[in-house]
């Protein structure tokens, strides 16, 4: 089909197309415009990764705007907000603005109002609509990419839900629905009535098997010999031979930490491949990351990127990573080790993709869990670049005959699994009806079972096979009684927050989180900082750190000489599961101490056995709830709320309590805060009167942070040129490195927290 003969949208469109080099349509475009989706109507497209699934959504966006419509394009993670927004600003010129909803939870996004396409993830829509963005009422098409994660057990019931909710605001709302090949596509189309494309087309061939010994083994029973050399490692021989070919190689590895290990490894590789062009530009790029930030990550990315590799990781900033998905879309960079968040929609192909871990840690399993089906056949897809490779290949790798023949079933002939609701789990139900019925969305239980039939959940589950019992029913009147037995609502005729549930809804926190920090504070009137971080972290919005072997005996003694510190009662050892429990978050709640004690970070990493990434997710978490116990406290009007307040500040920013002020300053950060207060400089006010000499000597000489601190701090004349460092100040040990040095305040809040969660359910932490 010519995109000329696309009824329903405006004439620029084609235009702007042709400019982009699109003539015609794709099939499964071609058959979601037959399907109506330029006249409002609605579809779910199921079809493979880089066929073509965001022209989709903008056919139906822009002709729902021609019509003098609004639409909202829903996005999966906060990266991919930025990078749709890019994609559509080009329809600027063509008088259709477009905004990004994002940051606080709690802004009503009211300057939102005049755009005519919206991108938000489906917490923000969630938030919005749970605090009536005026708006939300004149939606006339959502999008929702990446619709098959109403699967995930920690995102999923909030896509649904704000899905359900954005139809009954809007009951004629379109709904284009954007899907991974999945097992129930129709079952999907069901619930949103709407028409379903299901196509399996690619732009380009794509082969998928396994790599085992010297070969390659396709589905299709096709080989291929691939040597490995006797001191290589299967994807180094991958990714060599890949350039013999010209062509470059992606590889998904399951940790940040993997990805950065393997991007080093395979930069020896890449180095060998490359022409004197290529590495006089690499080097120009290596110091474009450097110049983006100096900590040991850039640092590290520059030096791979520098032979031709890089690693790519939601750790990474947001300029580092569009440097590197641009040169590498470029050719110029060879190849790119990266964590599943590459493949959930940035377009990135690559001649080959290799699949190197198939499991990756799961805190629900507590151990090692092979991916799905679904999410080993998203990375696959990126093999292959239209118009440059003659088919793209996509390989697993098995050590042993048998895990090649498990890796053939388990995915290479294997159909997707369906999606399949999680709006039933606890936590969701619970956070989910309390939002509903603060809102004002629902206010009895049968205005409730009336909303709530409207999800996947209902048209999934509500009756078994036989017809008998409705399980929604059931899980409502759990719910209900649980909220009302805790005081988040009131039952009467109708069914309404209490002030107490009000804050709770506002807050994005799990009601049972709430229940635990109120039940601590019954005797907590000069709470300590561990009881405090031991109170956040038994929350179920905490994911607690795991015990090790020999960390049982450790905790259970730590416990019992810190008892009198913690709020609430310590259960007894009897009580197995309780006590485990209480001893995780123990260790979880001692990680945090030693952070706010200023421990160092490798220090931390060995000590607890986790990553720099998990220290940064825990942190993350326990300041946002802390600052949810600060509201509670305010709510309930206790006198902790400054001790609350003080433990959140110290792990915010990792330092003790004289610190605070001074790590407060941009730019200064746990470590040059340390250093400065040692050099006599305590406070903001006192950076702000300093002696140039004494900042820059405490800051070891660095003229260029010096001037930052001091401009932040508000000096009068930050210019460090002609001082000389006050050698008294400079600090003596000098061994631990500045560039592991964190000077990010660690976000804001909760939605530092939820992206976390973002991260860990695409497999990325
Ligand atoms: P998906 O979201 O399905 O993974 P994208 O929408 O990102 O895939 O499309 C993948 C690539 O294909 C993009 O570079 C896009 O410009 C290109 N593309 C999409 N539709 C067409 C078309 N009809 N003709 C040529 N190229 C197309």
């Amino acid at each position: 089909m010519d995109v000329a003969d696309v009824s329903g949208v405006p004439l620029w469109v084609t235009e702007h197309l042709r400019e982009e080099g699109i003539e015609s349509l794709y099939p499964p475009q071609a058959a979601a415009v037959e399907a109506g989706v330029a006249d409002g109507d609605s579809i779910v497209a199921s079809i493979p990764t880089a066929s073509g699934k965001t022209l989709i959504a903008q056919l139906a966006m822009l002709s729902a705007v021609d019509r003098g419509g609004k639409a909202l394009y829903i996005v999966p993670l906060r990266a991919l907000a930025s990078e749709k927004r890019e994609e559509f600003a080009a329809f600027e010129a063509y008088d259709v603005s477009v905004g990004v909803a994002t940051g606080n939870y709690e802004d009503s996004g009211e300057w939102l109002a005049g755009k005519d396409v919206i991108v938000a993830t489906s917490e923000k829509v969630d938030s919005l609509v749970r605090n009536g963005a005026p708006w939300v009422d004149d939606l006339d098409c959502v999008v929702s990419d990446e619709v098959h994660l109403v699967d995930d057990p920690n995102r999923g019931p909030t896509l649904e839900v704000t899905i359900a909710k954005l139809r009954r605001i809007n009951p004629n709302l379109q709904v284009v629905a954007l899907s991974a090949t999945v097992g129930n596509a129709g079952e999907m189309a069901g619930w949103l009535d709407a028409e379903l494309v299901d196509s399996s087309w690619r732009p380009i061939e794509l082969k998928t098997g396994v790599q085992y010994g010297q070969a390659l083994h396709f589905g299709d029973g096709s080989q291929r010999e691939l040597r490995v050399g006797s001191n290589e490692k299967p994807t180094e021989a991958i990714v060599r031979d890949t350039l013999a070919e010209d062509g470059s190689t992606l590889v998904f590895v399951n940790s940040r930490r993997n990805a950065e290990g393997a991007a080093k490894r395979l930069a020896n590789t890449s180095r060998d491949g490359l022409d004197d062009d290529e590495r006089r530009q690499l080097a120009d790029l290596a110091e474009e990351i450097r110049g983006v930030s100096d900590t040991e990550t850039s640092e590290d990315l520059a030096a791979c990127v520098h032979k031709g590799a890089a690693f790519h990781h939601a750790g990474c900033s947001s300029d580092h990573r569009s440097i590197i998905e641009d040169a590498f879309r470029d050719r110029l960079i060879k190849v790119v080790a990266a964590t599943p968040t590459l493949a959930a929609g940035v377009n990135t192909p690559s001649r080959r993709v290799v699949v190197r871990d198939w499991r990756r840690y799961s805190g629900d399993a507590g151990g090692m869990k092979p991916l799905s089906v679904l999410e080993v056949h998203q990375m696959m897809g990126r093999a292959g670049r239209p118009g440059r490779d003659p088919y793209g290949e996509a390989l697993l790798l098995a050590k042993s005959h048998d895990e090649l023949d498990e890796l053939l079933d388990r995915y290479v002939w294997a159909d997707p699994e369906p999606v399949e609701s999680k709006l039933a789990r606890e936590p969701s139900m619970r956070t989910h009806l309390l939002a509903t019925v603060a809102s004002g969305f629902a206010d009895s239980r049968a205005a409730l079972l009336e909303f709530l039939d409207q999800t996947l959940y209902a048209s999934q589950y509500r009756h078994g096979p036989d017809g008998g019992e409705d399980n929604l029913e059931r899980v409502v009147d759990a719910t209900l009684a649980y909220l009302e037995t805790n005081d988040f609502i009131d039952r009467g005729e109708t069914v309404e927050a209490t002030n107490l549930g009000h804050t709770v809804s506002r807050l994005y926190l799990d009601p049972m989180s709430a229940a635990e920090i109120i039940d601590g504070f019954e005797d907590a009137t000069t709470p300590t900082v561990l009881g405090l971080y031991h109170l956040v972290s038994r929350t179920p919005d905490m994911y607690e750190l795991y015990l090790r072997s020999g960390d049982r005996e450790e905790y259970t003694m730590l416990a019992y000489e810190r008892e009198s510190e913690f709020l609430g009662s310590m259960p007894s050892e009897f009580e197995e599961e309780r006590f485990e429990d209480w001893l995780s978050a123990m260790k979880t709640a001692r990680m945090l101490e030693d952070w706010a004690s200023e421990l160092d970070e490798d220090e931390i990493a060995e000590r607890y056995g986790v990553g720099p990434g998990d220290i940064r997710g825990k942190v993350d978490t326990a300041e946002w709830l802390l600052g949810a116990a600060e509201s509670l406290a305010g709510e309930l009007g206790l006198e902790s709320v400054g001790a609350i307040r003080n433990a959140r500040k110290r792990v915010q920013h990792g330092v003790g309590e004289e610190l605070i002020d001074l790590a407060g300053v941009r730019g200064v950060g746990r470590k040059r805060a340390r250093r400065l207060y040692d050099a006599g400089v305590e406070t903001r006010a006192d950076l702000r009167e300093a002696d140039k000499a004494v900042v820059l000597g405490a800051l070891r000489g660095r003229a260029k942070t010096a001037e930052n601190v001091l401009e932040a701090a508000g000096h009068r004349d930050p210019d460090m040129d002609d001082v000389t460092p006050d050698a008294t100040a400079v600090p003596d040990t000098g061994a631990d490195g500045e560039s592991t040095e964190s000077t990010e305040s660690g976000g804001s809040g909760g939605e530092a927290a939820l992206d976390g969660q973002d991260q860990s359910n695409l497999g990325d932490f």
